[in-house]
């Protein structure tokens, strides 16, 4: 006998998480399989990376229940300084301020460790009637016109109107439905770490755009024994990220002084250094028969913008509206109309954060002098028109074209029981 159930959610990273979470909060029944153990996944060896959550996310995060449940304070991010640089060269003047004053006062987003969102999840999926929660386990999938069959590896067997693939980059589900993806290789790694440093951040972040690619500080909350901390992410060439990966602190710390200036003064890493390898994906279709794909299963950009896991926040977002929606309205939450409005939403979205931080990354990578002068002007001719620094502003901020109620703070209705 299969468990009867409205959405099987395969892979709880962040991404299939929250939506997990976001349903269930609804009264939508829930199950999330994930191949790995999730306690795990608390402890600070597990990620290094810290999220830059954008105010739109926020919104999500809070409806599904999970804002409340995070351990440690998020820091906000108040100010956004992006300049055009070399390493060890002062950096140009002629660069884009964002303060959040400009846009109403609320801070463009929230820095919160991976680490941390993993703990609130993990506390937020455990205390939800409507979920169910099957880690480790592997699920073997058969689709067809009325719902889903899932067999676990555990023994068990559950029936769906929908399998969502929130599995990441190498998605199974995507593959075995035939979806096909186009890839692009930076041939750059993400170094990512926490840094001590003199100076208080004053809660600014800032974007340094450098030729082997982009080097961004993000600033921490406080903590104990650190008051004043920030996140880096800093992208490399791979032979040269590996050279620095193996530096003793001291000499590591100093590289990466040579890459933000030295307004923060001296700095000391903190803790471990982690590298992850830069590539953007984007899968051809965002759905099949009874099944979407969401997150990094759809969609991988570059980590420029820190804008990837926001990306993925929206997919849940309109996914879940769209469900909690047919099920309110006694319709089928798998089905293919429902499929096409939800691909039909997110793609132009994705596709265009894609192209952004893709050209970003290539305008900003190449050190010919005429361009990194025009470049500089383009940042400084943005500087002097409000409007279009408001409308960037605001796209750091996660509004834009594919907003709607759940992002804006608007919850889910409740299903009733
Ligand atoms: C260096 C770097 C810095 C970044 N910084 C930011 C940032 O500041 N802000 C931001 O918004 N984004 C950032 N990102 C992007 C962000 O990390 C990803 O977009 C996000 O992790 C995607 O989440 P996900 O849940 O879709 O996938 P994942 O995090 O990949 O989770 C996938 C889950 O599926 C499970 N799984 C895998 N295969 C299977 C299977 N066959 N069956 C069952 N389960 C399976 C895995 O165990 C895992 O739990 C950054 C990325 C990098 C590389």
């Amino acid at each position: 006998m299969s468990e009867e159930i409205e959405v099987c959610i395969v892979g709880a990273g962040p991404v299939g998480a929250t939506l997990a979470a976001t349903l269930a909060t609804a009264g939508v029944r829930v199950a999330v399989v994930d191949a790995a153990p999730l306690p795990p996944m608390e402890l600070p060896e597990f990620d290094g990376r810290a999220y830059a959550i954008a105010a739109t996310s926020r919104h999500l995060l809070d409806a599904a229940g999970v804002w409340a449940l995070l351990p440690q304070a998020p820091g906000p991010i108040r100010h956004i300084r992006v300049v055009d640089g070399a390493p060890g060269e002062p950096a140009s003047r002629l660069g884009l301020d964002f303060d959040a004053a400009d846009t109403g006062g609320d801070p463009f987003g929230w820095m919160v460790e991976a680490r941390s969102l993993r703990v609130a999840l993990n506390a937020r999926m455990a205390g939800l009637e409507h979920l169910t929660l099957y880690a480790p386990a592997q699920a073997d999938v058969a689709r067809d016109e009325t719902g889903a069959t899932i067999r676990l590896s555990t023994g068990q067997s559950l029936r769906a109107r929908l399998v969502v693939g929130a599995e990441g980059r190498n998605s199974l589900l995507r593959r075995q439905a035939g979806i096909g993806a186009t890839r692009f290789d930076y041939h750059q790694l993400g170094i990512v770490g926490a840094i001590a440093h003199e100076r208080p951040h004053e809660q600014a972040a800032l974007e340094q755009f450098l030729p082997n690619g982009p080097f961004a500080q993000l600033p921490l909350a406080p903590s104990a024994g650190h008051p004043n901390a920030s996140a880096i992410v800093w992208s490399e060439k791979r032979a040269l990220a590996e050279r620095f990966l193996a530096l003793p602190d001291e000499a590591y710390g100093r590289e990466i002084e040579r890459r933000m200036g030295s307004h923060l003064g001296r700095v000391t890493p903190i803790g471990r250094r982690w590298s992850y390898p830069l590539a953007a994906m984007h899968a051809a279709r965002y759905a099949d028969t009874r099944l979407a794909l969401v997150g990094d299963a759809a969609h991988g950009i570059h980590p420029i913008a820190g804008q990837g896991l926001n990306l993925g926040f929206r997919d849940v977002a309109v996914l879940a509206e769209l469900v909690v929606e047919a099920i309110a309205a006694g319709q089928d939450a798998g089905g293919a109309g429902l499929l096409a409005r939800y691909q039909a939403a997110r793609r132009p979205d994705a596709l265009l954060m894609l192209g952004a931080t893709h050209a970003l990354e290539r305008l900003f990578g190449n050190s010919l002098p005429p361009l990194r002068i025009a470049r500089r002007l383009g940042l400084a001719a943005v500087q002097r028109m409000p409007a279009l620094k408001q409308f960037f502003a605001k796209r750091a901020m996660g509004f834009g074209s594919a907003t709607g109620g759940l992002l804006e703070g608007r919850g889910l209705v409740s299903l009733p029981r």
